[in-house]
């Protein structure tokens, strides 16, 4: 069943939401080589707490850390550790807060000092192809139309599109319906109505689409042991239209980065 939000809950999940971004950007600042993945760990588990929330994966299905944090050909899902990013590395932080009742829920793939420029690109295209589907987040379109733009938008640059793990509604749960595949169908699926909230996130691997679910019961990498990268919004529709409530600017800024990304799912509400 899809719980649809009201206004004055959306605003609340903003905030949830919004605390997520501003842990990401407080790691941007961090993430270089020689840091270890259960060192951001704590840094953001401490910054979440510091906030009055607490980490929205800590205990979740039983995961043992504050965050994700699945370095190179980990797709999601990796468990923090002692091992030091090196340069040359991606790194996908996907970071959950629960605040006043409700769920946050995005994630950004950071290049660890200097990266190749053919793993740049898959950076480049995952990102854009979240906006891709963000695009299709107004009402009366279907979950599948989402699906289909995210799908399309990668495989047109020959990467593999995950399959086994999908987006999903977001709100007093982490995980509420529906799912949100990033393949499928246009215009199948569920019809997409004012209040939903959606954690759209695409998981894009450099080669092949398929993935190894490890006996540690979490950690997902790709077969190949190519890169996989994952970027992810929490949005909402509003008067018929897609509404970020996560955003990606206080990374931006911390990376010096100029994007105008945001502009057309960023009005008053
Ligand atoms: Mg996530
Ligand atoms: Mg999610």
């Amino acid at each position: 069943m899809i719980h649809l939000k009201k206004l004055d809950e959306l605003y609340l999940m903003r905030e949830a939401a919004q605390l997520v971004s501003k842990t990401l950007c407080m790691l941007a600042k961090e993430i270089k080589p020689g840091v270890t993945t259960s060192f951001l760990d704590k840094l953001g588990g401490e910054f979440i707490r510091d906030h009055g929330a607490k980490p929205g994966f800590l205990g979740l299905y039983g995961f043992p850390k504050n965050l994700c944090i699945s370095p190179n050909s980990e797709v999601v899902h990796g468990i923090p550790n002692d091992k030091p990013l090196e340069n040359g590395d991606i790194v996908s932080v996907d970071c959950g807060t629960f605040l006043n009742g409700f769920y946050g829920d995005h994630a950004y793939t950071f290049e660890v000092g200097e990266v190749s420029p053919e793993v740049k690109k898959l950076l480049k295209i995952t990102k854009e192809s979240l906006y891709k589907g963000i695009e299709q987040c107004v009402r009366g379109k279907r979950v599948g139309d989402i699906s289909d733009a995210i799908q399309t938008y990668c495989e047109r640059e020959g990467y593999g599109v995950v399959r086994e793990l999908v987006g999903h509604g977001l709100g007093r749960k982490m995980h509420e319906d529906p799912q949100v595949p990033n393949y499928g169908r246009k215009g199948s699926g569920k019809v997409l109505k004012d209040g939903i909230v959606l954690a759209i996130e695409p998981m894009i691997n450099l080669g092949t689409e398929k993935v190894k679910f490890h006996k540690d019961g979490w950690t997902v990498t790709t077969l190949d042991k190519q890169p996989s990268a994952h970027f992810e919004h929490d949005v909402a529709i509003i008067n018929g239209k897609p509404v970020l409530l996560s955003t990606f600017k206080y990374i931006h800024e911390a990376l010096g980065i100029v994007s105008d990304e945001e502009a057309s799912f960023q009005y008053d509400w």
